[in-house]
């Protein structure tokens, strides 16, 4: 079998069937370590880190992440920390905060220790499906030259280039949620304290939102998530346009970044990213992580989405694999677990810069555990755990309270979302500047 896209989602369902002994080759177009986005990650990947064997090289390269705050001094104002120690289920008390390059590549080459054949500087061109035949793969490597392979089953693991959603044309970009990211990493800013130096800030401003983000090394990614039309209105570099909407930020996160130097005056940007395919499964092939679907970044969901589709969809193929009959009940369970992940992330994301919500996270309270049931669902428990499930309707309820108390601002922003369809921006994996 044969999966396109080296990303935490390809190299974990790359390792899980090869160790299963199935013959796999996975294609990457770029070299590991490469740069990308999305350092933070949620407490239920380390059952998958397990599960492959990896935790103790993750905790190696990462540090750990007890919680996220969340600060704000816009129409509702104040400062909240969530402890995922306060889950409903205390088995998983924090997550990792890790450079992208390191940990894609452990995971690359934790996959060719389980035995795939992994290719890089491979770039998947085209994908051809015989009627009832084996789906044939062409390929150009960085000499030039085309290659090709056959394969039983393929998976398409290759993240926004959602290689066979385009092929297929079932992408479908969410226009009432386009947003925008602009980002780099600092030196010299200051963590948060003791215990709680691995939490990642979120700070809203008037056009969106930024994240700050500690790595192992010293530095903070930070990066501003905004509506499009406001990164188009650069004007200057990208390095200069996200100092200047730095400037704009909350006055405490300012002063973090009062000695902060940008790491090699490089920011990179990425833009329009709300989308989700008509279907994640056809004939002989599936797709994975954000191959299928990405959402936004403010819950950290994405890495561990993308991980646990790998994970169902591995239990899946390989029963197909072995012509095993339960095999259309393992498709189906993978497609329902993983929309549960996107929609229930969707909720909160799409709600997350509404006056309502912003009320609810600055204010929590916990009755009937309603916040640590919300604490479980955002530290990623949101496959199997019953009891954050069911509370999560009381916390939807409360979010209806709180937005009918902040009804004229709700009503602004759902005006601005509608005229969101009117903007077009658009971006790849990882662009090095913003496209205009
Ligand atoms: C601004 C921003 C911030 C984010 N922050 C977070 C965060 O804090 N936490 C989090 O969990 N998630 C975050 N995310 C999301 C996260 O980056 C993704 O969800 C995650 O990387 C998905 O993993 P993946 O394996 O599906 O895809 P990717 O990690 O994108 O991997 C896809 C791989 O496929 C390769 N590829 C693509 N096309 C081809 C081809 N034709 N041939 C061969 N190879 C190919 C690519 O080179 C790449 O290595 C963020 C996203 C954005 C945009």
């Amino acid at each position: 079998m044969l999966v396109v896209g080296g990303g935490p989602a390809g190299s974990t369902i790359a390792a899980l069937l090869a160790e299963k002994g199935w013959r796999v080759t996975l294609l990457e177009k770029e070299h590991h370590p490469r740069f990308h986005i999305g350092e933070s990650l949620l407490p239920h990947n380390l059952p998958i880190f397990k599960r492959l064997g990896v935790l103790d090289q993750v905790e190696a390269i990462g540090i750990r992440k007890p919680g996220a705050d969340f600060n704000s001094n816009l129409e509702v104002s104040g400062h909240h920390q969530f402890h995922f120690s306060f889950a409903l289920d205390k088995n998983h008390p924090f997550a990792y905060e890790v450079r992208r390059s390191e940990f894609d590549n452990l995971l690359l080459r934790n996959s060719a220790v389980k035995g795939a054949q992994v290719l890089e500087g491979m770039r998947v061109t085209r994908i051809d499906f015989p009627k009832g035949g084996d789906p044939e793969v062409h390929a150009v490597d960085e000499q030039g030259r085309d290659c090709s392979w056959t394969c039983r089953f393929l998976v398409d693991a290759s993240g926004r280039d959602t290689l066979l959603s385009r092929h297929f044309n079932l992408k479908q970009k969410n226009t009432h949620h386009a947003s925008a990211a602009i980002f780099g990493h600092f030196l010299n800013v200051d963590r948060r304290e003791g215990e709680y130096a691995g939490n990642i800030s979120v700070y809203w401003f008037q056009h969106g939102w930024f994240w700050m983000i500690p790595l192992r090394d010293g530095s903070m990614s930070v990066g501003a998530v905004c509506r499009p039309e406001y990164l188009k209105s650069r004007k200057n570099s990208p390095a200069e346009f996200l100092l200047q909407t730095i400037a704009l930020g909350h006055p405490e996160m300012r002063h973090r970044m009062r000695n902060a130097t940008l790491f090699n005056n490089e920011a990179r940007a990425t833009g329009n990213y709300s989308y989700q395919s008509t279907r994640m499964r056809g004939e002989r092939y599936i797709m994975v992580g954000d191959a299928y679907a990405f959402v936004d970044p403010i819950f950290s969901s994405g890495v561990l989405l993308g991980m646990n589709s790998s994970v169902r969809g591995a239990e899946a193929v390989d029963a197909w694999l072995r012509k095993d009959a339960a095999a259309e009940f393992l498709f189906r369970h993978f497609e329902r677990m993983v929309l549960r992940g996107v929609k229930t992330f969707s909720w909160f994301i799409w709600r997350f810069n509404s006056p309502g919500m912003r009320s609810l996270m600055l204010n929590p309270g916990n009755p009937f555990r309603v916040q640590e049931a919300v604490t479980s669902l955002l530290a990623g428990d949101v496959f199997s755990n019953a009891g954050a499930r069911s509370r999560f309707w009381v916390f939807k309820f409360f979010y209806v309270m709180f937005s009918v108390k902040h009804a004229r601002e709700s009503f602004r922003l759902w005006l601005l979302r509608m005229r969101n369809p009117s903007i077009t921006f658009t971006g790849g994996t990882t662009p090095v500047d913003i496209e205009r």
